[in-house]
């Protein structure tokens, strides 16, 4: 079976993710990968684990301009919070492009993961709860990256689903006046980390390195265990 370079690496980075306990101890998380044309996005499915992610299963296909649109749709933004996560589950539905059984969910994180980088890394790790559940949480990871070119992108506490996404695409808007590209290391308030990168190994480089990093450190004096069971993955 010849299956596309970006599921290919979709598989890799899901497969070396999810086996990492490092990584994914405090709960799960989602991948994506974008293909070379930019038309499309292979996103972990819910409800597998990025470990078991195959060739066969555990992903879907979208088309990125079905999912980026609905970002810009005034009507959903009118809709009622409950009908409109079913109606953004419809058309995250509609925008998946793939011979993959109709049942099967793309992450319902697939808005966030269309706006970043080529290569998408998802995951609530302990390391960076402690930090991203602390009141000085912030501070501290503002600390700890200001020697990098390109800073971290802090993103204030939302609820999870269209709120997360919208808020997002102004933050990302704005990051990327400033600083002229995608921010590659993106911090959620009492949620997780996004780290994105350009090629696969790229963005595993900077999981392991900004998780590694994290550890290294000292926590932050008031953290708590936030419950993994909060996240959709
Ligand atoms: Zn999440």
């Amino acid at each position: 079976m010849t299956i596309d370079l970006a599921l290919r690496e979709l598989i890799r980075i899901s497969n070396v993710t999810g086996k990492d306990t490092a990584l994914v101890q405090g709960g799960g998380g989602n991948t994506s990968a974008k293909t070379a044309d930019g038309r499309f996005m292979y996103i972990k499915a819910s409800g597998t684990a990025l470990k078991d992610m195959s060739p066969q299963r555990g992903w879907r296909r979208m088309e990125l301009k079905g999912v980026l649109a609905m970002l810009g749709d005034a009507e959903l933004g009118r809709m009622e919070t409950f009908a409109r996560e079913n109606e953004i589950v419809r058309r995250l539905m509609l925008a998946c492009k793939d011979e993959m059984p109709a049942g099967i969910r793309p992450s319902v994180e697939a808005h966030f993961h269309a706006m970043l980088g080529r290569y998408v890394i998802h995951l609530h790790p302990l390391a960076v709860g402690a930090y991203v559940n602390a009141k000085g949480g912030r501070k501290q990871i503002e600390k700890l990256f200001q020697g990098e070119k390109y800073p971290p992108l802090w993103v204030p506490y939302t609820d999870p689903g269209y709120q997360l996404a919208q808020k997002m695409k102004r933050l990302i808007g704005a990051y990327q006046e400033e600083h002229g590209r995608k921010p590659a290391l993106v911090f959620l308030e009492k949620h997780g980390l996004i780290v994105s990168a350009e090629t696969a190994e790229a963005s595993l480089r900077l999981v392991r390195k900004v998780i590694a990093d994290l550890a290294a450190s000292d926590y932050p004096a008031d953290f708590i265990i936030m419950n993994p069971q909060d996240w959709a993955n």
